[in-house]
């Protein structure tokens, strides 16, 4: 396995409430030219964890920080209008921790960080230092 110190949390960037899946994003991933969706977890708005992209594989979510870090990635992030919005429903909010909290027990080293850590964007639209550290 490679070398994790990172847990990079995301979101889809998409509109508050509105479904996607795994699949509607390794097509949008596809597109962009990657060999599939950058994302190894999906966390649906029902706060079903889906899995994507092998933790085994290098991800594609954040540059530069891809080669030792898992991508996670929940369905949601914008507002109706489509500017940045903290859209988690409760069940999403408690699967993100659940994941996080699994993937430390793996991967003892790995901090939880957001990507607007790592990039001027508002991705995952939530103070990730405030709720894991
Ligand atoms: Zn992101």
């Amino acid at each position: 396995m490679r070398k994790i110190d990172k847990i990079i949390l995301h979101c889809s960037a998409t509109k508050e409430g509105q479904h996607f899946t795994v699949e509607d994003i390794d097509r949008w991933h596809r597109a962009r030219g990657f060999a599939r969706i950058g994302y190894h977890h999906v966390v649906y708005l029902d706060g079903s964890v889906h899995k994507g992209r092998d933790e085994s594989l290098i991800g594609a979510h954040c540059l530069g920080h891809n080669a030792t870090s898992i991508g996670v990635c929940y369905i949601g992030g914008l507002d109706a209008a489509g500017n940045p919005k903290d859209t988690r429903t409760e069940a999403q909010k408690k699967a993100i921790t659940g994941l996080a909290e699994n993937l430390k027990v793996r991967y003892p080293n790995a901090k939880v960080h957001g990507h607007n850590e790592f990039a001027a964007k508002a991705c995952p639209c939530f103070d990730v230092k405030k709720e894991f550290r």
